[in-house]
């Protein structure tokens, strides 16, 4: 067993995978405050360090089986890939980077974000709206 804390594995609790996971600095205003993890398998933002279920944190991450591993709910996880600020109409992109039209915060492109709102594509002219049907998007919704 490893133990290096540089092997930022982590078993995502949304996804459900071992995946790796990116470290990136959280600002406030432009001081650099902490540090937070992006699961790289589905994007899913951990806020802090503490919060990021890292593998070597985790001794006893054998006490979920396989089985319950597969029983993740990898739909949400699809579901949310669509969510991604990258996609979001509020995004913001400055030559500093990238930030949230409403929150002002600091954001990735792989971001996940509830109060996303799919960005209308400027050479898409398709009449339906955006995947309406989706019952995923409901729980979503407010
Ligand atoms: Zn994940």
């Amino acid at each position: 067993m490893h133990t290096q804390r540089h092997r930022l594995e982590i078993d995502c609790r949304a996804c459900g995978t071992i995946a790796l996971a990116r470290a990136e600095p959280v600002h406030e205003g432009f001081r650099r405050v902490g540090e937070r993890f992006v699961c790289t398998a589905c994007g899913h933002r951990y806020p802090s360090r503490d919060e990021t279920p890292f593998v070597d944190d985790k001794p006893a991450a054998s006490v979920f089986s396989e089985a319950d591993r597969q029983q993740a709910p990898q739909v949400f996880a699809e579901s949310e890939r669509r969510r991604c600020c990258a996609w979001c109409g509020h995004r913001v992109v400055n030559p500093f980077g990238q930030r949230c039209g409403l929150s002002n915060r600091e954001i990735e492109s792989t971001d996940l974000c509830d109060r996303f709102q799919l960005r209308a594509e400027p050479g898409s002219e398709k009449p339906s709206p955006p995947r309406a049907a989706d019952p995923l998007s409901r729980l979503f919704g407010e």
